[in-house]
C-alpha cells in the first residue's frame, strides 16, 4: 500500500487523491453523508432521487441549495440563481440567444480552449467581436484591460475566468460598459466575488461544485428580459426565473449534492476560508515548481490558476513516467489535457491540503530519482 491513501473516519475504504480536472474530487464528508441517507432520505423510506421534484423533501433541498449559493456568494436581490442542464457548453449558445439583440455585436475575450468554444457557438447565431486574443500564446495568460478592443453598444462582454486546460486565471476582471458574462466553470466558489460586477456568471457543476448534470447560472434579472419570443421556452432564462428552476424536472440528485457541498463550504468558513486555503495550496505547489529546474510552470506567473496547476517536465518520456508512477502511488488524474500535454494538477476546493503535500513530496522524490 502507498503512504498517500487516506482512510477517513476509520471507515474501510481506499480513497486516493484525485487531481482530475472534471468530473473532479468531492469532499469525502459529503459523499459519506449522501451514502448515509441514500436508501432512506430523512425517514421518507426512499432516496432523494426517487421522489417527486414537487414534494416537500425535494423542495426543501432545492430551496436550501439556492439559499446557500445566495449566502456564500452574497448574491444581491436583483439577481436570479438558476439550476439548468446541458452543461456550460449549452450556455455557449444560450447566452447569445438570450442576451444579444438582432444585429447587435457581442464582445468576446479569447484566452484559450474554453473561450474559443464559446466564441464558435456565438458566431453561429450572430456577430462577434474578438476584444482580445491571447488564446494561443505560450506561456498561457489572460488578457489585460489595456489590450481590450471593446465595441460601443455591445450586448455583453464574455470572458472565461479560469481556462481549465491551460491553467490561466483572471485575477482582475475586465471592465466594459456592456454587462460582463463569465464562464466560471472551474473556479466558481473558489474565491470571493463581487456579483454586481457581472451581468451573468455560469458554471458546469462537475469541477468545483458537485457531480456533472447541473449548470449554475446567476443572472441579473433585467438582462433575462431581453430575450426574443423566437427563443424556445426551455432555452429562455426568463422561463427558469419565473419557475424557480422547476419549469421541468431538474437534475434532483445533482442539486441535492450541491446542497450538501454548499452546506460543507459554509461549515468550513465560506469563501473567505476557501480563498485562503486555495491560495495556500496553489502557492506551495507553484513554489515547489519554481524551486526546481526539473519542473516548469506553463502559465504566465501573474495569471497562474489556483485551481488547475499546469507544468512540464524536461521530456515527454519523463512526463509519462511521472504520471504512471504517481498513479501507482494513489495520485491520480495528473495527465494534462490531450490538446496540450504535460501535467495538470486540479486542486479544487475538495482537494485536501494533505493531497497537495503528498503531490509535492512525490515530485521531489521523482526529481531526485530522474533529474
Ligand atoms: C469543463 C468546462 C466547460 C464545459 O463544461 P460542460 O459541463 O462539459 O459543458 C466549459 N467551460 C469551462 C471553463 C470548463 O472548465
Amino acid at each position: 500500500m502507498t503512504p498517500y491513501i487516506t482512510k477517513p473516519k476509520g471507515i474501510f475504504m481506499n480513497r486516493i487523491y484525485n487531481f482530475s480536472a472534471g468530473p473532479a474530487t468531492l469532499p469525502t464528508d459529503v459523499l459519506l453523508e449522501a451514502q448515509s441517507e441514500l436508501l432512506d432520505y430523512q425517514g421518507s423510506g426512499m432516496s432523494i432521487m426517487e421522489m417527486s421534484h414537487r414534494g416537500k423533501y425535494y423542495d426543501a433541498v432545492h430551496q436550501e441549495a439556492l439559499a446557500n449559493f445566495r449566502e456564500l456568494l452574497e448574491v444581491p436581490e436583483e439577481y436570479a440563481i438558476l439550476f439548468l442542464q446541458g452543461g456550460a457548453t449549452t450556455q455557449f449558445s444560450q447566452i447569445p440567444m438570450n442576451l444579444r439583440g438582432e444585429g447587435q455585436v457581442a464582445d468576446y475575450i479569447n484566452a484559450g480552449a474554453w473561450s474559443k468554444k464559446a466564441i464558435k457557438e456565438a458566431k453561429i447565431l450572430g456577430e462577434v467581436n474578438i476584444a482580445a486574443d491571447c488564446g494561443s500564446e505560450i506561456p498561457t495568460r489572460q488578457a489585460t484591460q489595456e489590450e481590450l478592443n471593446l465595441t460601443p453598444g455591445a450586448a455583453y462582454l464574455h470572458c472565461c475566468s479560469n481556462e481549465t486546460i491551460s491553467g490561466a486565471q483572471i485575477k482582475e476582471f475586465p471592465k466594459s460598459d456592456a454587462p460582463l458574462v463569465c464562464d466560471m466553470s472551474s473556479d466558481i466558489l473558489s474565491r470571493r466575488l463581487k456579483i454586481s460586477d457581472f451581468g451573468m456568471i455560469y458554471a458546469g457543476a462537475q469541477k468545483n461544485l458537485g457531480p456533472a448534470g447541473v449548470t449554475l447560472v446567476i443572472i441579473r434579472k433585467d438582462l433575462a428580459e431581453r430575450v426574443s419570443d423566437k427563443v424556445p421556452e426551455m432555452l429562455r432564462y426568463s422561463t427558469h426565473i419565473a419557475n424557480d428552476s422547476l419549469f421541468n424536472t431538474p437534475p434532483t440528485f445533482g442539486i441535492y449534492l450541491l446542497c450538501l457541498v454548499t452546506r460543507w463550504l459554509k461549515q468550513h468558513g465560506g469563501l473567505e476560508a476557501m480563498e485562503a486555503l486555495n491560495d495556500r495550496k496553489s502557492g506551495k505547489l507553484y513554489a515547489a515548481i519554481d524551486a526546481s529546474d526539473f519542473y516548469s510552470g506553463t502559465a504566465v506567473k501573474e495569471f497562474r490558476s489556483t485551481m488547475n496547476v499546469t507544468y512540464r517536465l524536461p521530456t515527454e518520456e519523463l512526463e509519462k513516467k511521472f504520471i504512471a508512477e504517481a498513479t501507482a502511488k494513489g495520485l491520480d488524474g495528473l495527465k494534462g489535457h490531450r490538446s496540450v500535454g504535460g501535467i495538470r494538477a486540479s486542486i479544487y476546493n475538495a482537494m485536501p491540503e494533505a493531497g497537495v503535500d503528498a503531490l509535492i513530496a512525490f515530485m521531489q522524490e521523482f526529481e531526485a530519482a530522474n533529474a
